[in-house]
């Protein structure tokens, strides 16, 4: 595809990657489609923590870390937890997992890990300037913190994996913490401070930002609940319940959803989603934080959006179609009261979230295997909030025909098959 060839496009989906693929096209001159079921940020963007980490080299799939999967479950608080019911569907899903987490496999994962996410925080920064968002955005890192010695030596592989990609990060001890988070609870005794990362003031006004900025340079949004594509040699249709939609090319950023209209395109892509939930506290006037907070132990985030604090949770294995199960998130709340004893812990909101998660830890972004004309972008996990505005970039220069600053084959999308 060349840029003279491209007039128009459409872009399926509308969270944090699909906006910001669309303005990024339609700035370039390319007439786009922005389709979505409901509108922007319905989806996953809507309720995370905000944290824009750059420079991640770590994969979830990190080595020997499935030895620790039965106590994990065993803890009711733990940061796993698999729906019995779903375990048949997911098995092929984790058996992928623990190959990719044999060592060269991680270190492989981690290099492309740390390929793509090493321009987000100035990605980020590009793009809140030109749309007028950029005091959303504030400078202020991503912190982890460590209650136990224990807790703390069981992320140095994590750490010795970061120093081997270039990624970033100071050790902090408590007097260090206590300078940074003076509310935090004395309990803390180690702190991993990754400085260059950024953090989202309230997610949800970004997306739907990005996507008023995308409509006032031109673009169009359409809802539709899209099931079924085609192509042909003169360009892709697009089916829902919204009619029928045509472009010269289309853009696939349904995030968790994408299994089924990937498929149709060739693409058997081993897609699942790691649920996670957030819980919100009440805004208060002063914020008892300052950053993206997460608890090393009990691994969840205290984020202290414009909105109130908000708890995001762990990871639960249960499917696109079972309800949710909100104790797992308020049965955090103590430890979140012991993490800030100055909480206010009144609930104001719960939710159900669904990270589109590979094995791999890295997301599709390219070509489908049956037409080029048709471009995936999901799957970005943990990080998709991170790198929206960067998979818009390659996304852009895929369907422009322009250089890319990194290789796009560990993302490709038949790279399983
Ligand atoms: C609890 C939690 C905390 C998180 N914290 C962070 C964080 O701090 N930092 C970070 O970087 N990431 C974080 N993430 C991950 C991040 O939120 C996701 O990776 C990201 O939002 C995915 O964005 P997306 O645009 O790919 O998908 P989504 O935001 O899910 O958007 C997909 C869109 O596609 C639409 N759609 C689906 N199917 C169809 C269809 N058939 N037709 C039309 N439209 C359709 C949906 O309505 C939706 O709007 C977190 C995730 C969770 C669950």
């Amino acid at each position: 595809m060349s840029k003279c060839s491209v007039k128009s496009a459409l872009v399926v989906g509308a969270g944090i990657v699909g906006v910001s693929t669309a303005y990024a096209l339609q700035k370039e001159g390319v007439k786009v489609t922005l389709v979505d079921r409901k509108g922007p940020c319905a989806g996953t963007s809507y309720g995370n923590a905000g944290a824009i980490v750059d420079g991640s080299s770590v994969p979830n799939a990190m080595p020997g870390l499935w030895k620790s999967v039965p106590s994990m479950l065993a803890d009711p608080t733990g940061p796993l937890t698999i729906r019995w019911s779903y375990m048949y569907k997911i098995a092929p899903w984790l058996l992928r997992f623990v190959n990719e987490s044999r060592p060269h496999r991680a270190e492989a994962n981690a290099a492309a890990l740390r390929a793509l996410t090493k321009n987000v925080a100035s990605d980020w920064l590009a793009l809140t300037k030109e749309t007028a968002l950029d005091d959303l955005v504030t400078d202020v890192g991503w912190l982890k913190v460590f209650d136990s010695d224990a807790g703390f030596e069981g992320t140095k592989s994590s750490r010795d994996m970061m120093i081997r990609h270039n990624t970033e990060f100071e050790v902090l001890g408590m007097r260090e913490l206590r300078d940074l988070e003076p509310n935090l609870s004395t309990i803390f005794r180690h702190g991993i401070f990754q400085k260059r990362s950024r953090f989202l003031l309230n997610p949800e006004r970004m997306v739907v930002g990005i996507a008023d900025a995308f409509k006032d340079i031109g673009g169009d949004i359409v809802i539709s609940d899209i099931h079924s594509l085609q192509s042909d040699d003169k360009g892709v249709t697009a089916i829902g319940s919204g009619g029928v939609l045509q472009a010269d090319t289309l853009v696939l950023c349904t995030g968790a959803w994408s299994k089924n209209l990937a498929g149709q395109f060739g693409a058997k892509i081993p897609l699942d989603t790691e649920r996670g939930y957030h819980l919100m506290f009440p805004v208060i006037e002063d914020k008892p934080i300052q950053r993206p907070i997460l608890y090393g132990e009990k691994s969840f985030v205290l984020a202290p959006l414009e909105t109130g604090v908000r708890m995001t949770s762990q990871v639960e294995f249960a499917g696109l179609e079972n309800g949710p199960d909100f104790r797992r998130v308020r049965k955090l709340i103590p430890y979140a009261k012991k993490m800030l004893p100055s909480l206010v812990t009144e609930e104001k909101d719960v939710w159900l979230g669904y990270r589109p998660s590979l094995p791999d830890s890295l997301p599709v972004i390219g070509p489908s295997p049956k037409d080029p004309k048709v471009v995936f972008a999901f799957g970005h996990q943990h990080y998709g909030m991170s790198l929206g505005p960067t998979t818009a970039k390659l996304v852009r220069n895929i369907i422009l025909g322009q250089p890319q600053a990194i290789p796009l084959w560990p993302y490709r999308a038949n790279r399983f098959f």
